[in-house]
């Protein structure tokens, strides 16, 4: 079995340590510490500190083209709820002011649809921010168009899971004049052709016969195309293909990972999944790289239910947040979840959205809510919590690390 590469962009402890991000961690962390010992001494908690989420998960909008039949966040698709242009433009700058490094354009319908999406990009980058883009590679023109104003450690990533088109349409269900996957490659080439620097990825979420989005919403098979889609995807000009695992949500809402739902052995699933990306594997070279994310290499080492069991406080959702035209959120696993509410859509354009931040940090108890996720954020919540909970100068327990050009949380 050939090595593949595990995708550094969940190192998230690495993340938080470089110089451009430590000094907002001391700072949380300073205040969790004076948190707790205002609680211990029963007297008021400190004031809240001038900081905020280091990355964001941007929904610029809920409007979606497509009606990909493994959609996580189907319930929430098309609905009116809108951002304010001015509102938001208002929450970036007192998120950046707080703080803010990076924006991941994602999540709850499709991002190029926002009306003014290219003015908006060209609205974070401005202001220095790392941006990267999902998106269902429907209207790449819209990202070639403002590919200019990317630098590196941007990317932009495709949904596509799929090598065939029968495969894509049938999972897809593009809607509107033909989308096909032969021109969205094309057209993806384009944006790294206008600009080498960004990162290009196809991303690929692996299904299986048995897998439903809901009960009775079943999802069509794609794991015996992993090989082809690297191909296609390094024809194309990607720069990687990353691997994940069909999620699912829980009755609760969140993202939980069940792979009881397959039609075939657990063992044989493993096989069969571990097979498709060692065939991925012989297109991996200086020039392409084929990536698991961190959920699908512990669903395939077997040690995924290790990653169920969070802490009682998650620090993570102080450090990344998800900003929605439905609210502010603690987390992208529980994104339009009531009880994982922060605040209002506006809430950081008048900060509003700390006090919320500080309620949520009391009040959620990752232990719990959080018992069926398989976190990717575990470790570094295990981490961190570790740290509020030693003794000992913050300064000394938190080594600094080398600045990587990622800040994506
Ligand atoms: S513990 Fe994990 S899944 Fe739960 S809110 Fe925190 S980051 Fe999200």
């Amino acid at each position: 079995m050939v090595k593949n590469e595990l995708s550094s962009m969940h190192d998230f402890t690495g993340k938080l340590l470089q110089p451009s991000t430590r000094p907002v961690v001391l700072e949380y962390l300073t205040w969790r510490r004076a948190v707790r010992a205002a609680a211990a001494a029963g007297e008021a908690p400190p004031a809240l500190p001038e900081i905020g989420p280091i990355s964001i998960n941007l929904d610029l909008t809920t409007a979606c083209n497509y009606a990909c039949d493994h959609c996580i966040d189907w319930e929430a698709l098309n609905i009116s709820v809108k951002h304010e242009e001015e509102e938001l433009r208002a929450s970036i700058v007192e998120l950046k002011r707080r703080g803010l490094q990076s924006v991941i354009l994602l999540g709850g319908g499709e991002p190029t649809l926002y009306p003014g999406f290219g003015d908006f990009v060209r609205f974070l980058k401005g202001m220095d921010l790392q941006v990267a883009v999902v998106t269902n590679g429907s209207r790449n023109e819209a990202i070639t168009e403002v590919a200019d104003c990317f630098t590196k450690g941007d990317w932009v990533r495709l949904s596509l899971d799929s090598a065939e088109d029968d495969t894509f349409q049938a999972m897809h269900h593009p809607k509107g004049r033909g989308i096909h996957l032969d021109e969205i490659c094309t057209r993806a080439g384009e944006i790294k052709k206008k600009n080498a620097d960004v990162s290009l990825g196809y991303s690929f979420v692996i299904t299986w016969n048995g897998s439903e989005r809901e009960a009775g919403a079943s999802v069509v098979e794609n794991l015996g195309e992993m090989a082809a889609a690297a191909k296609r995807a390094k024809d194309a000009g990607f720069d990687y293909i990353s691997f994940k695992p069909f999620l699912t949500r829980a009755e609760d809402g969140a993202e939980v990972m069940d792979p009881s739902q397959a039609k075939r052995d657990h063992e044989q699933l493993v096989a069969d999944i571990r097979a498709g990306v060692d065939a991925a594997m012989q297109w991996d070279d200086d020039t392409f790289r084929v990536v698991e994310s961190i959920n699908l290499r512990v669903f395939l080492d077997g040690s995924w239910e290790n990653y169920r069991r969070q802490p009682g406080v998650c620090h993570m959702q102080a450090l990344r947040q998800v900003l929605s035209p439905l609210g502010v959120y603690n987390c992208p696993a529980h994104r339009g979840v009531h009880k994982a509410r922060i605040g209002e859509k506006g809430s950081w354009a008048n900060a509003g959205a700390m006090q919320g931040t500080a309620d949520i940090l009391n009040r959620f108890d990752a232990s719990v809510e959080c018992a069926e996720v398989t976190c990717l954020y575990n470790s570094v919540n295990h981490f961190l919590e570790g740290i509020v909970s030693a003794e000992g100068s913050l300064d000394a327990l938190l080594p600094e690390t080398k600045q990587k050009l990622d800040t994506f949380l």
